[in-house]
């Protein structure tokens, strides 16, 4: 099958119709992984376009084009520069579709990808890479497996498709961690957080540390021999571990086949034709994870409220107001002691999205007008009431 045949949504984005390519920065903001070519100036210069250029010439391309569709081909955008486009885009009311490589970081929280969500993401492609919490520390990617399976859970629930990056044959990468590694991601596929994936093999390229440097990571440099013309790829040999062919193609075999939906429920040492160990992972690690696992959320104090839910209405009935909001065909309706519902009203009006660089209000701020304590504040956080809001369209962020 090619992936022309494919149903899978994020395939097609890849092959069907045109998009307008742009970059958010140009460069890379973490310039630090051990594999990348972090030398060469296409990474390692990185310059955030200012979101007004930025916008600007999203414009031009539609004016010239005719077209609404935009890659953003960035080497990993930065998440605060696309929090400042999405906010950019609502304000002005540009509708366009998006999307771009970035990083699983935990700055994309739940609630971000729901603001990217409402600015037009529709996909975005991200390096997992090795799947192993020790060969991510190696190659100094900067995530973890688990906080990854976090961030894809929460583009997931905004509606965003995935494609992760993954790689095998890393430095002193073992068979038992790739069998491990494939573990992780064929649970990430049966749970939907991962749409579309590609294992490469590893290589080592001129311009890495691990190029650089192959000693230190335990390798050494077989060629090409130098003739003239750059190589980029070079041959090395690795001598703490093997990558027989074999393994590349048993993990090959089971992608595609993933992402048709197909033997998901498999033991993973089925795709391979030679005998490999079965998988240390527990088959609860994507379930446990989910449940029990926390983005680290430190900054929320810090940030702002904005508002996607659209117009909501109020009724005002004895001493309890109904907020109502039917933006979608079901109805939400919120029953709140008066100075409550006029409160929230004020904080949809202030936080709503409708003029450029407008300043959304801190929760602080919002707290500073709540009708009560702070300790009422605190409380009323915890209320369906509130939740619910949230859940319609209130986004910190
Ligand atoms: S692999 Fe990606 S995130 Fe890592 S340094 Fe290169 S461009 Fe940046």
């Amino acid at each position: 099958m090619t992936i022309l045949d494919s149903t899978n949504p994020m395939h097609r984005l890849w092959s069907e119709g045109h998009w307008n390519k742009l970059t958010v920065a140009h460069g890379c903001y973490w310039k630090q992984c051990t594999f990348c070519d972090v030398g060469l100036n296409y990474i390692s210069r990185y310059e955030m376009t200012p979101t007004d250029r930025l916008i600007q010439q999203i414009e031009q391309l539609v004016a010239e084009t005719g077209r609404t569709r935009f890659h953003f081909v960035d080497e990993a955008a930065p998440p605060a520069a696309l929090k400042s486009l999405a906010l950019a885009l609502l304000e002005r009311k540009i509708k366009i579709t998006w999307w771009g490589n970035i990083r699983f970081e935990t700055a994309f929280s739940p609630d971000l990808c729901r603001l990217l969500s409402a600015s037009g993401c529709i996909a975005v492609t991200a390096g997992l890479e090795a799947a192993s919490d020790r060969l991510l520390g190696n190659m100094k990617k900067g995530i973890t497996v688990d906080q990854t399976a976090l961030v894809a859970a929460g583009f997931k629930d905004a509606g965003i498709l995935i494609h992760a990056y993954l790689m095998y044959g890393c430095p002193s990468e073992t068979i038992q961690e790739t069998v491990d590694s494939l573990e992780r991601v064929r649970q990430l596929v049966a749970a939907d957080l991962i749409q579309s994936a590609f294992w490469h093999r590893f290589t080592v390229t001129a311009h890495s540390p691990v190029g650089l440097h192959p000693d230190e990571h335990g390798l050494r440099i077989l060629g090409p021999e130098f003739h003239g013309f750059a190589e980029n790829d070079l041959l090395h040999s690795d001598g703490r571990s093997e990558t027989p062919d074999w393994l590349g193609e048993g993990l090959r075999r089971s992608l595609l086949n993933y992402l048709e939906r197909r033997g998901l429920d498999l033991d993973v040492r089925q795709w391979f034709d030679e005998a490999v160990p079965h998988s240390t992972v527990p088959s609860t690690w994507l379930k446990y994870q989910l449940k029990n696992g926390v983005i680290d959320d430190s900054s929320e104090t810090e940030r702002r409220c904005v508002w996607l839910g659209g117009a909501m209405t109020y009724e005002l009935r004895g001493n309890r107001s109904r907020l109502i909001h039917a933006k979608s065909e079901q109805e939400h309706v919120i029953i709140l002691p008066e100075s409550q519902a006029e409160w929230v009203q004020q904080l949809i009006v202030t936080s709503t999205p409708r003029s450029p660089s407008q300043a959304y209000p801190h929760i602080q701020q919002a707290c500073s007008q709540f009708p009560g304590t702070v300790s009422d504040f605190n409380t009323f956080l915890k209320t369906s009431s509130w939740k619910r809001i949230r859940s319609i369209g209130l986004v910190l962020v």
